[in-house]
């Protein structure tokens, strides 16, 4: 729980262990102890990830004597969620370990916080910043975007296991990384027209780890040990950099707006990094930024930069532009208060190639 602070302080929470690297799965029994857990742990998983990774952390935990139990979960819903704090009151674990890609890990993150309880992220995929953040994202509550819960009080990333997962996934991680290019444009808009806070640190950070990906976009696109663990590292420090700021701010801007309502408004909506990706190539076109080396970097990474990669019909795309600044109207970005007109949509989304003439 974020506790009551008086004026102008600032509370930051931050996950205290970081292990990555490969086959660091089986160490999260260890770190439990060094932490100094020593009662029951529940893990929170889906069915297929229970195979891929779950067994090695079951194992590894079950080899340190604790007692442990698994709790599959099918979705990222509220009904999900109450399970799994169903099970937590029945169980009283000391430690929730959650295993898996967004959904287990967003699962356990908000199942915890709900219940007191600590929990430690294992993450099999590395699709999105949500792995090492305090925030969660989850459908059946009252809003589209993320809030707060708590940070993991430790990551374990076994970059050998996340290597291994659907290769659309990796592209996707990056098009949530690149999304800090104007993230942090919007932030400081939004300082000088609103006097929001702004935190250089923070905002620094943000702006590294994009760079840093960019920088390294074919290592990662040959899913190499070192091209894995610099995503897997981005986003680790993405989520460090909204704990420093205390606002998901550094990592969430029009772009994100932009995708939060294409998931509203599109049948079909692609996964969240690769809209933010998308996002990212019109948001810095309006920013007056580089947008071609945006969409440069997405191309050469296989993630998509098009209305039809993303699998998404022109008029949803449009309606997404035009409706985005409505989604949170307190977060302020270059869409402005009142948003795009449809000619502006229009005219953003051929110019950057989004959607054809
Ligand atoms: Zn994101």
């Amino acid at each position: 729980m974020i506790p009551e602070l008086p004026p102008a302080s600032h509370y930051m929470q931050l996950p205290r262990e970081v292990l990555i690297g490969r086959n660091v799965a089986p160490l999260v029994g260890e770190t439990l102890a060094r932490l100094g857990f020593h009662g029951p742990a529940l893990l929170v998983t889906g069915d297929i990830v229970l195979h891929v990774a779950g067994d090695t952390v079951l194992e590894s935990v079950k080899e340190r004597g604790f007692k442990t139990e698994a709790v599959t979960v099918r979705n990222s819903s509220t009904e999900e969620v109450a399970k799994v704090e169903k099970r937590i009151r029945e169980m009283n674990p000391d430690i929730i370990v959650g295993v898996g890609g967004g959904k287990d890990i967003d699962i356990a993150k908000l199942s915890s916080m709900k219940t007191g309880k600590s929990f430690l992220s294992v993450p099999t995929a590395a699709s999105h910043d949500g792995i090492a953040s305090s925030l969660v994202s989850m459908k059946g509550l009252d809003r589209p975007y993320s809030y707060a819960a708590h940070s993991p009080i430790a990551i374990v990333a076994d970059t050998s296991i996340i290597a291994k997962s659907p290769y659309r996934l990796i592209a996707a991680g990056c098009g949530d990384v690149v999304a800090k290019y104007t993230a942090v444009r919007d932030w400081k808009l939004a300082h000088r027209i609103k006097n929001e806070y702004y935190g250089d640190y923070a905002a620094d950070l943000a702006l590294m780890s994009s760079r840093v990906v960019m920088k390294n976009a074919s290592s990662i696109r040959a899913v190499t040990d070192s091209g894995v663990r610099t995503l897997v590292e981005a986003l680790i420090s993405c989520g460090v950099a909204m704990s420093i700021a205390g606002t998901s701010r550094p990592c969430s801007g029009a772009e994100h707006l932009f995708s939060h309502s294409l998931a509203m408004v599109a049948p079909n909506p692609a996964l969240h990094g690769e809209q933010c990706g998308v996002g990212t190539i019109m948001c810095a076109y309006l920013h007056g930024g580089n947008w071609e080396l945006i969409k440069d970097f997405l191309q050469k990474i296989g993630a998509p930069t098009t209305a039809k990669e993303l699998g998404i019909e022109p008029q949803y795309i449009l309606k997404a532009l035009t409706t985005a600044h409505s989604v949170r109207p307190e977060r302020y970005t270059i869409l402005g208060e009142s948003g795009l007109t449809s000619d502006a949509a229009l005219k953003v989304a051929t110019i950057t190639g989004v959607i054809e003439q």
